[in-house]
């Protein structure tokens, strides 16, 4: 199986690559290339290219030929999350980018346990970062999904699609039962969905957001882990485009 690498515009030199530290000591150590093996680079405009192994010591690669593929889903999905602990989030940076995510968006919500500042978060960055390239990387994808700056509630008007839906435990509780697949049904290109932390939402929280004009829905019967309900989102937005 060839590896999969996410290369920046300062790696590449015409037909060549100069491989990041990281990614070298990935090749000739995890991976044991040697000069003469292949491995695929996804270039910054998200083209998927096989190339060869030049110098495994120097890390330089030569281009071999374009593959013509994408594992992406065809609509733009956004996921406004409500900040949570850390092991949640890194947890749900991971799955949300093997289900096809394209942004991710932190919002600090009334409920939410963590309290920080956007400098502080940001300072996970790097880190956070890492987590959804290895992920991407791993899951065949042609995208690194955006981690955007954290946010607060009115923040999230930047982040609307054509299609919105915050995922609201009340509608759960209230037995609503059709907001989500109705918002699925037809031809759209982008989508936001929003979801809360532990402690969930504020009425007042979900008041703003139908204004804006997310449309609360139920995730079904049962009252998922705030870490569960985007991945369960996620999934169903994937097989209504993919397996049909
Ligand atoms: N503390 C809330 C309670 O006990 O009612 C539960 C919040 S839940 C752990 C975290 C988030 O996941 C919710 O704010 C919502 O966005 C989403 N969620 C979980 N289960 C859901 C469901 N059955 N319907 C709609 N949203 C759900």
């Amino acid at each position: 199986m060839m590896q999969r690498y996410f290369i920046s515009q300062s790696q590449i030199d015409n037909n060549l690559i100069y491989v990041s530290e990281y990614d070298l000591k990935h090749m000739s150590k995890v991976m044991r290339y040697k000069n003469g093996d292949e491995v695929i680079c996804i270039l910054p405009d998200h083209s998927t290219h096989i190339y060869e192994i030049l110098d495994i010591s120097q890390g330089i690669l030569s281009h071999k030929q374009q593959v013509d593929v994408s594992h992406e889903l065809d609509v733009d999905v956004t996921l406004v999350y409500g900040l949570v602990k850390s092991d949640k989030f890194e947890f749900v940076l991971q799955k949300a980018t093997e289900l096809g995510v394209k942004r991710i968006v932190p919002f600090m919500s009334r409920r939410s346990i963590v309290k920080t500042t956007e400098e502080k978060f940001s300072g996970k960055y790097e880190r956070f970062n890492k987590i959804l390239k290895e992920a991407a990387e791993q899951s065949y994808r042609e995208y690194i999904p955006e981690l955007m700056p954290l946010t607060n509630l009115s923040g999230i008007k930047t982040y609307l699609s054509q299609r919105n839906l915050v995922a609201y435990e009340e509608s759960s509780k209230a037995g609503e039962s059709s907001a989500f697949r109705q918002s699925l049904k037809g031809d759209y290109h982008s989508i936001t969905i929003v979801v809360g932390p532990e402690g969930g939402f504020e009425e007042s929280e979900i008041k703003t957001l139908n204004q804006l004009g997310f449309v609360s829905c139920s995730l079904g019967k049962r009252i998922l882990r705030t870490e569960t309900a985007p991945l369960y989102m996620l999934s169903i937005i994937g097989y209504s485009r993919e397996l049909k």
